[in-house]
């Protein structure tokens, strides 16, 4: 095998060269997610028409992983133990020049606040409703990605029944 060979990626199915006969460095797009630039996890491992346990491990050990961390996190927002919640604002957030960076705010269950427009708010029972809509949201997602590689790896498994 030489470095013109190309081979499909286990986890993303995109078409790379394989350089030493493993997928060359390249970004995952996650489906739903829009880009997310990191390293894609089939790189640097043989091509799924030779294997396809970087795909089995990405099933178990990343998106059953991710949903399972999910569903906890979900249960711990749902149950009266949970008391407050902090919100951490994001760094990125573009701010005017000499501003100060936003500080972390935390937020007593029960407790209402006085928002910018003279309003009572409860700040507790919207973070903890927004982080659960958004973590079912990804659940969703998550549920469809592991459809889509279970079929892969089914298909990948009659592909090679022979072979075996
Ligand atoms: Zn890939």
């Amino acid at each position: 095998m030489n470095e013109t060979n190309t081979g499909t990626c286990q986890i993303c199915g995109r078409t790379c060269k394989l350089p030493k006969g493993k997928v060359s460095l390249h970004g995952y797009n996650r489906p739903g997610h829009g880009s997310i630039n990191g390293r894609c996890y089939g790189a640097g491992f043989a091509p799924y028409e030779q294997d396809c346990e970087r795909l089995r491990w990405f099933v178990s050990d990343v998106l059953q992983a991710r949903r399972t961390h999910l569903v906890d996190a979900i249960a711990r927002h749902e149950s009266d133990e949970l008391t407050e919640v902090t919100v951490y604002p994001d760094p990125r957030t573009w701010r005017p020049h000499g501003t100060p960076a936003p500080q972390p705010q935390t937020y007593k269950r029960g407790e209402k606040q006085l928002n910018s427009w003279g309003c009572m708010v409860d700040n507790f029972a919207e973070v903890v409703h927004n982080r659960i809509a958004g973590w079912q949201t990804e659940i969703r997602q998550v549920d469809r990605e592991i459809e889509t590689q279970t079929s892969r790896i089914d298909a990948w498994k009659s592909a090679h029944a022979q072979a075996v």
